[in-house]
């Protein structure tokens, strides 16, 4: 297959939306911003070995591919509309194209997004997508903006992802769920209700610690987390004794679940929009003056992972 055949083939499995004046086939795409929103654009790029296990199914990596971008425009508080699509692949495959588009345009109809443009070279196996949505004026969710004495909360469970990934590397029979979770991540824009009551918000990408520690230096804030708050899903229960799920819930990555801070005042409307969207939302610490994380346990002592790698994380 040539190059003109791969695209013609992404071509015709696009879905349509109104406001693309112009989609793939011409030099560039031509998009209308609805009157009086900020347009919103986020980038991500998954390389093979890199960002995922170098046998994940081509169904997968397109799934992954933009649901770690739809995560990003989730955690502005945005609306998603458009998304264009670098292909860098070792050999022009049907087979595998077909796959990918499943994983990949499986998701964006799920949110009704657009693929709307990109680019198709030959090279290492690797996926960059943009993605592109909107926001009314002021209303993004930054991550400057906690403020001392919010609540911070979390979407979701965290570290199911890393232990999924965990037990890949060390060559365990996987737990499905686990490896589901680090698989076919879904983005939580889902949570854009709960999210009009809330500061500020990142999506966890890098690890909790590290991510809340970027809130914090935004912001000018502390944080202080309850190490024994954060939510554990049934499989990660079952498959790591406590040490090593804490040191995945509070450092590993790949979970692209929301963290926000809200005002105490906002808990009763975040739960009640949480449930509404079928998306768990904890407490798990708060604001304080200071700067950085500080991770206690559930007697107030302060909570280290021990094993190597946590530095990496820099807190
Ligand atoms: P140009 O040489 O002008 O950059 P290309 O041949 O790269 O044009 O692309 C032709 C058209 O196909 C453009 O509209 C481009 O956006 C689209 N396109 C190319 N690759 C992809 C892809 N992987 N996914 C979606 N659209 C693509
Ligand atoms: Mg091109």
């Amino acid at each position: 297959m040539a190059e003109f055949d791969l695209i013609a083939r992404i071509r015709q499995r696009v879905a349509q939306r109104d406001d693309v004046v112009l989609g793939i086939g011409d030099d560039a795409a031509l998009l209308r911003v609805p009157a009086g929103r900020e347009l919103v654009v986020a980038m991500d790029t998954l390389n093979a070995g890199v960002h995922f296990p170098n046998e994940t199914s081509p169904a997968d990596i397109g799934w992954k591919a933009l649901a770690v971008n739809l995560s990003d425009l989730a955690a502005m508080a945005a609306e998603p509309a458009w998304c264009t699509l670098s292909l860098s692949l070792p050999q022009a495959d049907a087979d595998w194209l077909d796959a990918f588009l499943d994983g990949f345009l499986g998701l964006a109809a799920l949110h009704g997004v657009a693929l709307v443009g990109g680019d198709t070279t030959r090279g290492p196996l690797s996926v960059c997508v943009t993605v592109h949505g909107f926001v009314a004026p002021g209303q993004a969710r930054r991550r400057d903006a906690a403020r001392v004495g919010d609540t911070v909360w979390v979407s979701g469970t965290l570290g199911d992802a890393a232990g999924g990934l965990a037990q890949w590397r060390e060559g365990q029979a996987a737990d499905l769920y686990l490896r589901e979770r680090l698989d076919r991540p879904m983005p939580r824009l889902a949570l854009r209700p709960a999210l009009r009551h809330a500061h500020a918000c990142i999506d966890v990408s890098d690890g909790l610690l590290a991510d809340l520690g970027h809130v914090c230096a935004a912001s000018g804030v502390g944080v202080q987390l309850d190490i024994d708050a954060l939510p554990a899903s049934v499989a990660l229960r079952a498959n790591f004794d406590a040490d090593a799920r804490r040191r995945l819930q509070a450092t590993g990555g790949d979970d692209y679940e929301l963290c926000f801070t809200a005002p105490a005042s906002a808990r009763e409307a975040i739960e009640r929009e949480a449930a509404i969207a079928g998306v768990a939302a904890t407490a798990i610490g708060r604001v304080v003056a200071g700067e950085g994380v500080q991770a206690l346990g559930a007697d107030g002592s302060p909570w280290v992972a021990e094993r190597k790698g946590y530095d990496h994380f820099g807190v």
